[in-house]
């Protein structure tokens, strides 16, 4: 892609089922961050694992962020139709030796407390047996986050040899996530705290393959009564198309920004696209709860 902004962020959803108020704060907060920085706000359906998207549910979340006034730039970028990227930077990596077969089970990486010990880097299994790993060095990956503060990871410690392809044959998210953050020259990214842990990962590919590093910004993430994440795999209720100004007055609370005021009573009648332009307007990131998560208030 030749588009060369001083800010281009962008919102990343996974199809499997409708949007749920978890995602409209994800949408929001990046929607608002680029559109503060009169940034572009760019659209990836991250739509690897057919197995898991029900086939309307794409098309049903171009519409909600319709509905919500949420538009964005550009053509949606869909990743099914990006597999021969994935592979030619796949092949990059092996062709420098990085990247081995691994058939360990999910259940043994979960006895070693979910880090990889590595088992099979030695074992050279043919490449056509099992996932495949790219081999990560005994080194911290640092980074400051604008909402989180300074994070650091040592990846073969703390995470280990990580997959890039799935035994199943599917590119794994963290390889196509920087492929595609690359291809589309993102310079910002803000998204939910449950990444925040993939983030040095992500770094490291993008060390690899030479690509610059965007900025990262991780909110806290909505969860429900018990603490489990919001998401479309734990039926969270779908956004009400019929309520957008309420659900976003909701997002816009959630995310810090009327400190210690009612919203002005205006706002409760405004259309998206005026509480969207009050929203950019008044935009503070660092107003954001440095928090990994926070409960769903009921009434939201
Ligand atoms: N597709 C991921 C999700 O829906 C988001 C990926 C990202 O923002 O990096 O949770």
């Amino acid at each position: 892609m030749s588009n060369k902004a001083d800010y281009i962020g962008r919102f990343a959803p996974s199809p499997s089922g409708p949007l749920h108020f978890g995602s409209l704060v994800a949408a929001l907060a990046s929607y608002l961050d680029a559109r503060s920085a009169q940034g572009l706000w760019l659209l990836r359906m991250e739509d690897l694992d057919p197995a898991r998207e029900p086939p309307a549910a794409a098309a049903q979340i171009l519409s909600t962020l319709d509905a919500f006034g949420l538009h964005w730039d550009g053509p949606v970028i869909y990743q099914s139709q990006r597999l021969s990227a994935y592979a030619d930077a796949l092949a990059t990596l092996q062709e420098r030796g990085l990247i081995y077969s691994c058939d360990c089970s999910r259940a043994h990486i979960q006895v070693m407390g979910g880090v990889y010990d590595n088992r099979c880097r030695l074992r050279r299994l043919p490449p056509t047996s099992g996932a495949l790993r790219v081999v990560v060095p005994d080194e911290i990956f640092d980074f400051v986050d604008t909402i989180q503060g300074p994070q650091q990871q040592n990846l073969q410690r703390e995470c280990g040899d990580f997959v890039l392809r799935r035994k199943d044959g599917l590119f794994a998210y963290q390889l196509a996530v920087v492929v595609d953050d690359a291809f589309q020259n993102i310079t910002h990214i803000v998204r939910g705290s449950d990444l925040l842990d993939s983030t040095p990962r992500q770094l490291y590919l993008q060390k690899l393959l030479g690509f610059p590093s965007p900025n990262y910004a991780h909110m806290p993430v909505v969860v429900n009564d018990s603490g489990q994440k919001l998401s479309k795999q734990h039926f969270a209720t779908p956004l009400d198309l019929q309520q957008p100004t309420a659900q976003l007055l909701a997002a816009l609370q959630f995310l810090g920004q009327f400190p210690g005021l009612h919203p002005d009573p205006h706002l409760a009648t405004a259309l998206p696209a005026e509480l969207l332009a009050w929203g950019a307007a008044h935009w503070d990131i660092q107003a954001v709860p440095k928090l990994a998560t926070i409960p769903l208030q009921s009434d939201s």
